[in-house]
């Protein structure tokens, strides 16, 4: 089949517009009698069930967790983009659009970006209606900081839990749906597989985690909002229930799966401690606007620190390097993420890391205590202040805008990050690949939707941070409800859909059948077993730095812990109960097809471009020199993979990307 990404002609920066303006639309009588299922309730899914019950649809949106309130959304620290310019400091649309694109090595579909920033500021709207308490100034206006890979502040904040006060927001607008009964709230209930009748997806097969029980549920339209594959890892940021099981589904029954290898290892989270780990804590990017990073610049003092023979506080400020400040001048500390996780690795592989392992580096707020507290001093007209009074007062600026994160850090380390630098090390956060999605954010069935974290669309290859939540809630409040519309224009006539036909008994009988062989299977080993063994391939293979001998090996040791798990997997207890290990197992078994078209994806892709870094694909000369070389001329194309069975066997589409209004450049950070 051929891609179509259906983005409407004409200049970029009407496109939306003139497509809302001439789109279908279904009247308000109709509209209830359309249903649509939602399937997961983080911000993405949470923010489109209420604006589609909010128009008159009826809405049924699942969750595997008890509340839609506990969804990963809720981790989200540091903030939200948008391009208000508040702060006056020269933003606008296109530059946030312009930042989002060259951010993600321009690997992104340019229209998606631009209706992405386009819309950024009603996001903002929409939550302060809500009652999001967003950090405001002295003033009273709301503030904003800084992230990575931009030269603006546009990150709107409510301290270090922007996702907490997001989806609270979202939830809320949801529960006032729920009590008039235009949503009808699905909890604690998994989507096992989608329903495809006459090629339109029509419905989905859900096991009700409490009871077991098997169920059949049908709609005009499904809408995939599942979040990311990190846990592929097994390590990493990202909730421990996180799963691809739905975005897999869709993808084995024709949904077309895109750029598996762009995933975000984020620089700054909390240092492995060792073999027994089950999660990975990140410590927020915003973090990187005060604190500095660095390393011993000399190596007997890396080791003496690495023996616990020497402290970070008893190196002298000349034996210290500030490795991002001296190879990013213009960036410096605020580097995008891809690029500060390299240049950690590059030091720790080079011996200078600073804890047991050697994979640490330091995260120091030492100089922004001394000048917030500088001006604190001035302001409270203090005179003379001694050094101790400067830190002190510099201290509790910190704490105010990050106290909830040191609080974590010392939780979690033992040590108070106050008194001495925090380490820090990169670790898998966030995935720029998913389900494809056109212009409308359907996949590649019809009448099947996919939005948030779990479509592949508007970060390319690396996403700047503060820019999930915004694409989230975008696809949520402010482009789904517009784009589902026109397709479900033409259903109006069409009644409710039956769930007793074949279609819905063949599709029970599979997910039925694979529930009963986990429980019949009888082998030796745990879920976790085989997903450790996974997670070790992905992060040595197919890591922060790929290269073809390792994707090659990788997709053969995954191929092989496959098998052994289907032999040799042991799931206790009941299927008509609550159980944890079963559910496991089915998102293993996904992960462990996924991982291996991971592999696949990256040992095509022959280019370094964001977070997908190959070590054949290095700049060799000049100013550049050592840093990723990306390949416009061969792969400036999103790979969308076709299922044809076994993982190795997906047959690749290429939607190529057309730059109009940006031109591509090398992203130099210098
Ligand atoms: C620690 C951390 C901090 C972050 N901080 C930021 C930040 O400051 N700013 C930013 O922009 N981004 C941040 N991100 C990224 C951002 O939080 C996520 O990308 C975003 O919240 C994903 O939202 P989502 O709605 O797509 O998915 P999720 O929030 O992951 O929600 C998934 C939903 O799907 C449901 N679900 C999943 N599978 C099934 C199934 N099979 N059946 C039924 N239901 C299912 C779940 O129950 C849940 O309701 C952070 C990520 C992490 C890990």
């Amino acid at each position: 089949m051929a891609l179509d990404s259906k983005v409407p002609k004409g200049p970029i920066k009407d496109k939306w517009t003139t497509y809302k303006d001439k789109i279908d639309l279904v009247n308000p009588a109709n509209k209830r009698n359309i249903d649509i299922i939602v399937v997961g309730t983080g911000l993405a899914g949470g923010s489109a069930a209420a604006t589609l019950a909010e128009l008159g649809y009826n809405v049924k949106a699942f969750a595997y967790q008890d509340s839609p309130r506990r969804a990963h959304s809720i981790a989200a620290q540091g903030g939200i983009n948008a391009s208000k310019n508040y702060m006056g400091d020269g933003d606008s649309n296109y530059r946030l659009f312009y930042d989002t694109v060259k951010g993600g090595d321009y690997r992104s579909r340019e229209a998606n970006v631009y209706r992405l920033a386009e819309v950024s500021g009603n996001i903002i709207d929409q939550c302060v209606a809500q009652g999001v308490p967003f950090a405001r100034d002295y003033g009273g206006l709301l503030d904003n900081r800084s992230f990575g890979g931009v030269l603006v502040s546009r990150t709107f904040y409510a301290k270090g839990q922007t996702g907490q006060q997001l989806l609270l927001g979202a939830y809320s607008a949801m529960n006032r749906q729920i009590a008039r009964g235009k949503i009808e709230m699905f909890n604690r209930h998994e989507m096992l597989d989608v329903v495809k009748v006459d090629g339109k997806a029509r419905g989905i097969i859900t096991r009700n985690l409490i009871t077991g029980e098997i169920e059949r549920h049908s709609a005009h339209a499904v809408v995939i909002a599942t979040g990311g594959y990190g846990n592929v890892y097994f390590l990493s940021t990202n909730a421990m229930g996180s799963n691809a099981t739905a975005a897999w589904k869709i993808h084995k029954k024709g949904a077309y799966f895109a750029n598996p290898c762009f995933t975000q290892i984020h620089p700054t989270c909390i240092p492995r401690s060792g073999d027994y780990q089950s999660k990975l804590t990140l410590m927020s990017e915003s973090l990187r606007n005060d604190g500095r990073i660095w390393v011993p610049a000399k190596l007997e003092d890396a080791k003496a620190i690495q023996q616990g023979k020497l402290k970070p506080t008893e190196i002298a400020e000349a034996d210290r390097d500030y490795y991002l400040e001296r190879r990013y001048p213009a960036f410096g500390n605020l580097v995008p993420r891809d690029v500060a996780s390299r240049a950690a690795k590059e030091r720790c592989d080079a011996g200078y890391g600073v804890n047991a392992t050697g994979e640490a580096v330091y995260l120091d707020f030492a100089s922004a205590f001394v000048r917030y507290g500088t001006e604190q001093a001035k302001i409270h007209n203090i005179s003379n202040p001694s050094k101790e009074k400067i830190i002190e007062l510099g201290q509790a600026i910190i704490e105010e805008k990050y106290g909830n994160l040191f609080q974590m850090y010392e939780k979690i380390i033992a040590e108070n990050p106050y008194e001495t630098p925090m380490m820090i090390y990169p670790a898998t956060h966030y995935t720029m690949g998913g389900v494809w999605v056109d212009y409308n954010l359907m996949t590649t069935v019809d009448g099947l939707y996919c939005i948030g974290e779990a479509n592949f669309s508007d970060h390319g290859a690396n996403r700047l941070g503060a820019s999930a939540l915004m694409q989230g809630l975008a696809d949520g409040y402010f482009v789904l409800p517009y784009t589902i519309g026109d397709y479900l224009s033409d259903d109006i006539r069409t009644g409710k859909i039956p769930t007793d036909t074949k279609e819905f008994d063949e599709v029970e009988k599979e997910v039925k059948d694979r529930i009963d062989f986990f429980m019949n299977n009888k082998g030796t080993k745990s879920v976790d077993y085989f997903h450790k063994r996974l997670g070790k391939v992905m992060w040595d293979k197919v890591g922060m730095a790929r290269n073809e001998k390792d994707l090659k090996e990788a997709m053969v040791e995954i191929k092989i812990i496959r098998e052994e798990f289907w032999k040799d997997v042991k799931v206790p207890g009941d299927a008509n109960e609550m159980n944890l290990e079963l559910e496991k197992a089915g998102r293993v078994a996904d992960f462990l097809e996924l991982g291996e078209l991971f592999a696949k994806d990256a040992l095509d892709r022959n280019e370094s471009c964001g977070g997908h870094f190959r070590e054949e694909s290095v700049e060799l000369d000049g100013e550049q020199k050592g840093e990723a070389k990306r390949n416009d001329k061969d792969y400036a194309y999103v790979s969308a993979w076709e299922y044809k069975g076994e993982p190795a066997d997906a047959v690749l589409h290429k939607e190529e990307l057309e730059f109009k209004d940006i031109e591509l450049k090398q992203r130099s950070y210098k």
